[in-house]
């Protein structure tokens, strides 16, 4: 692929923009060399303003999702593309989040150009588990658990039962729900109909992932390794 629809495609600018800063000598190599744009350059070498270019398409990323945040472009408030590079908006092909997590809802939260990988988290078949851990506003009653794993239990609106879901209590107010399928406010329905409430909801794990030691609201892209711990 030609250089300027490269880094035009990366969210940088559009092809005239991208054209113009090849002009003006801020498109180097590694070593500080300008580049032109008919020049063939490994991307790992290319530097826009001194910084390395962004990473290629196929990128999949994780965000600490903080609470206030809500993952649709629509909305007139904070989404989380607010917390990444504006370019990264922009991007051809689109990041998408994987999923979404509500806006009171924090934690783990991927997204990715790349729709087979989507997919592939989010279908049914895949199986992938996403733990939640659920702060209540009351003292849970003690059938949750066997509740959720019954695979009967049926949302209001909704045409089939849940498929069945593990719960571990943590404290009375406190429990670890393991969810396999990714329904419409899923955790905080499944609350309410044993008669609770969720009044904070934090996702720790996709498949084998987890958010580590990564702050509220920081974001690091997936290498191999961690594409394979999720599945
Ligand atoms: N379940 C919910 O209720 N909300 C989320 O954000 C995720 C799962």
């Amino acid at each position: 692929m030609k250089l300027v629809k490269l880094i035009a495609n990366l969210g940088y600018g559009s092809r005239k923009d991208v054209a113009a800063m090849f002009r003006e000598g801020r498109i180097t190599d590694a070593d500080g060399e300008v580049l032109y744009a008919d020049d063939q350059v490994e991307h790992a070498r290319i530097r826009i303003d001194d910084a390395p270019l962004d990473p290629p398409a196929g990128l999949t990323l994780m965000l600490h999702k903080p609470t206030g945040y809500t993952c649709s472009t629509k909305d007139p408030g904070r989404i989380v593309y607010d917390l990444l590079p504006p370019r990264f908006r922009l991007r051809s092909p689109l990041l998408s989040t994987v999923g979404r997590l509500d806006r009171d809802t924090s934690g783990l939260l991927l997204l990715t150009d790349d729709g087979g990988l989507l997919h592939r988290i989010v279908s049914p078949k895949a199986n992938l588990a996403k733990v939640y851990e659920a702060e209540l506003a009351a003292d849970l009653r003690g059938d949750e658990a066997a509740v959720f794993a019954s695979g009967t239990l049926m949302l209001e609106s909704e045409k089939t039962p849940l498929a069945p879901a593990a719960m571990v209590t943590l404290s009375p107010r406190q429990a670890r729900l393991t969810l396999t399928e990714g329904r419409y406010h899923q955790a905080r329905r499944m609350f309410a109909a044993v008669g609770n409430h969720v009044q904070a909801l934090h996702r720790s794990r996709i498949g084998g992932l987890g958010l580590d030691d990564l702050p509220p609201g920081q974001w690091r892209v997936l290498d191999a390794a961690d594409l394979d711990r999720l599945f």
